[in-house]
């Protein structure tokens, strides 16, 4: 039986336990007293790594062994590397894979650790749940930034949250500093920096009652989704399309879909379908780890 811990890093990090693909007992946060508004970004990358150590060794205590554990992060990581973090700066160039293979074995674990994007691991983690390991699975993931997900990995960095999906050269308010992008629009920090008077939440309530500004913006929100969407459509053909992170709860489907269909007419591209799945940290985490026993075979 193959056993692994598998690990998310979001606003905290969440681990648990998953045996022949399956999450077994709970799940542990850390840390367990946390400021919520600011989350992970003030703890400098060596603190964070062993935030993520501890996390896996809650759920492997010592003298148990695990095949592997797998971490998932929100950015672009490469062989254990993290290349890029616009919304976590500090883990840019940290070299998670080996700094916690070796905080691991000083907690008595000895065990391959893979790290991989936080996206590609809820693709991973739908995969597996949904008996679709050999299908393409691909996932938006809307949270503070906007994060691509694809299952099976086939490399490159697919970073589809920075798609450029507008050429107003006004939209500049991405994470990552590059105009034009799709996270620029949807992201949570970037919708703050937009409305410097009003929370994301009251954009979208007050779209609701009939305020032109934010109605507008909540139009502009769905056309940019559907527009990334669509290239990858164009690109890799159609098929389903996932939605889930923390603020999928501004997501209209049936609005995506009316800007989704006036911009895909090629008839044989338009058989693709969308889906809303409730945000849960246990899909990412499943995926890191069955993610992590797969990396064991390469
Ligand atoms: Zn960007």
């Amino acid at each position: 039986m193959s056993k692994a811990v598998g690990a998310v890093m979001t606003t905290r990090v969440v681990a648990g336990l998953i045996e022949d693909h399956r999450l077994q007992g709970g799940l542990n946060e850390f840390p367990e007293h946390i400021d919520d508004t600011n989350g992970l970004i003030e703890i400098p990358a060596e603190s964070l790594c062993d935030i993520l150590c501890d996390a896996i060794a809650s759920q492997a205590p010592a003298g148990s062994t695990i095949d592997a554990a797998g971490v998932a992060i929100p950015g672009y990581v490469d062989q254990g590397v993290v290349l890029d973090a616009p919304n976590l700066p500090q883990l840019k160039g940290a070299q998670i894979a080996a700094s916690m293979g070796a905080g691991l074995k000083k907690r008595g674990i000895e065990t391959r650790v893979s790290v991989f994007n936080d996206a590609d691991a809820v693709a991973a983690g739908i995969a597996a749940t949904r008996g679709q390991m050999d299908r393409q699975v691909r996932v938006w993931t809307i949270g503070n930034g906007i994060g691509f997900g694809r299952y099976p990995n086939t490399g490159g960095p697919w970073e589809g949250g920075h798609s450029v999906v507008t050429l107003d050269p006004r939209e500049k308010f991405c994470g990552c500093g590059g105009r034009g992008h799709l996270e620029g629009v949807m992201g949570y920090r970037a919708m703050r920096l937009r409305f410097l008077d009003m929370e994301p939440e009251e954009v979208f309530a007050q779209a609701r009652q009939g305020n032109a500004r934010c109605r507008e913006f909540v139009e502009l929100w769905h056309c940019a989704l559907a527009a990334a969407t669509a290239s990858f459509i164009h690109l890799a053909g159609p098929g389903r399309f996932y939605f889930t992170g923390h603020n999928v709860g501004f997501l209209e489907l049936p609005l995506l879909r009316t800007h989704l269909e006036s911009m895909v007419k090629m008839s044989p591209l338009q058989s693709f379908s969308l889906e809303i799945l409730e945000p849960d940290d246990a899909t990412a985490l499943l995926g890191a780890g069955v993610s992590a026993l797969r990396a064991l075979t390469w």
